[in-house]
């Protein structure tokens, strides 16, 4: 074949069609295999396999433009994306999660721009409709992803930051950009500065008052209703520039992205509506309680080794904390010599423990637990009763008794893990300070609760060496 022939070949349409459908199919075999921990490496590289084709698809159309740009883009973004994804620890993922999110929904709102430049504001409804609702959602995706960085990461604080009125602002700004964009439709030439001002700005001063007024422990429930934004508008931003990759795979980010926004609501038993209204969790750095000294039990490695040695039935509860000392190898160490001496051990992982979805599974994976051990919250819930000793590992509100008990309480009514119906309770912890969302746990003032206090891994270790020597 000469050069030219292969070349018009690979920019065949139906040659680049076929390599879009090749590459649809990789992204939802790729999310079928994100379903389980155990088959969700494998889907990572299925479905990045599916967008490389993708991208390589849409750089062979004649219309791309200009190669030089495009690569210094990717040279930039590498240098930038790769050793940030490598070096990035588990507990800054949500982080990491929210900032990447945030960069496409800019990207998305920087095509929808680089658009009416291109028609000098008069473009075809079915053009501008699309590319301006993307530049809205996604002017508000990029800014509100960036707030929920700033407060995950602590550069803000985590408690929400309310203005007199917001709600009646946001509906402001929101009217303000849908007014914009019927102007824009629907008149002839535009100025620069109605788009700048009425759908970029606005979007932007949207997405940061829509977020900051959300406690730190409703931020994963942010990201993950940002990310299907992002997918929202990628999907919308197909729509105009007739790209089918761009649409699909916004499509698919947009519907997991909805999806998992409401199973994590369901999780916590709030509605969306009331998550987003704003005004709940703190930055979880207050020491607990309301002043009023209250007695705690506090218990020391050996003691928590016999505990352990003389149960039949453990169930470790772990938590965010498990993942900052980073102990589940030493977990393991210590389920392995449970185990060998005929106890029952499982591990009972709720939807929203550690600081974002499936944090748990993912440790645990990587210490090489084995995925039958960990129980889902519904799954296990009822065996709390037949179980001698409940080891809660740098868990806090995922295990507050107040969520069941106390009306008043932020948290009421999000299923907890009744770690308080088991014979009794090892909690580790550093402190008495309190989890995520901010609230004091009557769990440790629980007669059958002992806390052991120390860094989790450091406890653990010490426990490990008292059991073997028993
Ligand atoms: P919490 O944040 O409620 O509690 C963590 C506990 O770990 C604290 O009691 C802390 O106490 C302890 N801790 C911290 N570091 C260590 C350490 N090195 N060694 C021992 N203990 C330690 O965690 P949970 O997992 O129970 O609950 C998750 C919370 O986070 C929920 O409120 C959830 O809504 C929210 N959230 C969940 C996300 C998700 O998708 N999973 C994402 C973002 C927020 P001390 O400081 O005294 O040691």
């Amino acid at each position: 074949m000469s050069l030219p022939l292969a070349t018009s070949f690979f920019q065949d349409t139906d040659f680049i069609r076929s390599a879009y459908i090749l590459a649809f199919i990789l992204f939802i075999v790729g999310l079928q295999n994100l379903r389980t921990p155990v088959t969700a490496r494998k889907g990572n590289v299925i479905a990045a396999v599916g967008m490389a084709i993708a991208v390589g698809a849409t750089l062979l159309q004649p219309q791309v433009g200009n190669y030089g740009l495009i690569a210094l883009g990717v040279a930039i973004g590498t240098a930038i994306g790769v050793p940030a994804a490598r070096s990035v620890k588990m507990t800054a993922m949500p982080q990491m999660v929210a900032l990447f999110n945030g960069v496409g929904g800019g990207a998305v709102a920087l095509i929808a721009w680089s658009e009416f430049r291109k028609y000098g504001g008069d473009y075809p409804l079915d053009i501008a409709i699309p590319s301006l609702f993307s530049a809205i959602v996604g002017s508000v995706s990029f800014w509100g992803s960036n707030i929920a960085f700033a407060k995950l990461q602590e550069i803000l604080p985590g408690r929400p930051i309310q203005l007199p009125g917001q709600l009646f602002i946001n509906f402001g700004l929101l009217a303000i950009a849908i007014v914009s964009a019927i102007i824009i439709a629907t008149n002839g030439t535009n100025p620069q500065w109605l788009f700048v001002l009425g759908i970029l700005v606005a979007g932007a001063l949207l997405g940061n008052l829509f977020v900051l007024p959300i406690g730190g422990a409703d931020m994963p429930v942010v990201i993950s209703l940002l990310n299907a934004f992002t997918g929202l508008s990628a999907a919308a931003a197909g729509i105009a520039l007739g790209n089918s990759a761009l649409i699909v795979a916004g499509i698919l980010v947009g519907s997991s992205g909805t999806i998992l926004t409401r199973l994590m609501a369901q999780a916590m038993n709030r509605s969306i509506a009331n998550i987003f209204k704003g005004g709940f969790g703190g930055g979880g750095t207050a020491p607990a309680g309301d002043g009023e000294e209250r007695p705690v039990r506090s218990t020391s490695p050996d003691d928590v080794a016999i505990q352990l040695v003389y149960a039949e039935r453990v169930v470790i509860v772990p938590g965010y904390g498990m993942a900052v000392a980073q102990a589940q190898h030493t977990v393991r160490e210590l389920t392995k010599l449970l185990e060998a001496k005929g106890i029952e051990v499982e591990f009972a992982i709720h939807p929203v423990a550690g600081r974002m979805p499936g944090h748990m599974n993912v440790l645990l994976a990587e210490a090489d637990v084995p995925y039958e051990q960990l129980k889902e919250m519904d799954e296990i819930n009822g065996d709390f009763p037949r179980t001698d000793v409940s080891l809660v590992i740098g868990a806090n509100d995922v295990v507050n008794p107040a969520a069941r008990d106390v009306t008043d309480s932020p948290i009421y009514g999000m299923p907890i893990l009744n770690v308080d119906e088991s014979g009794s309770i090892i909690v580790l912890k550093r402190s008495m300070n309190t989890g995520f969302a901010g609230i004091d746990n009557p769990l440790f003032y629980n007669e059958k609760t002992a806390l052991l206090f120390g860094d989790a891994k450091d406890s653990i270790s010490k426990v490990v060496k008292e059991v073997e020597a028993l």
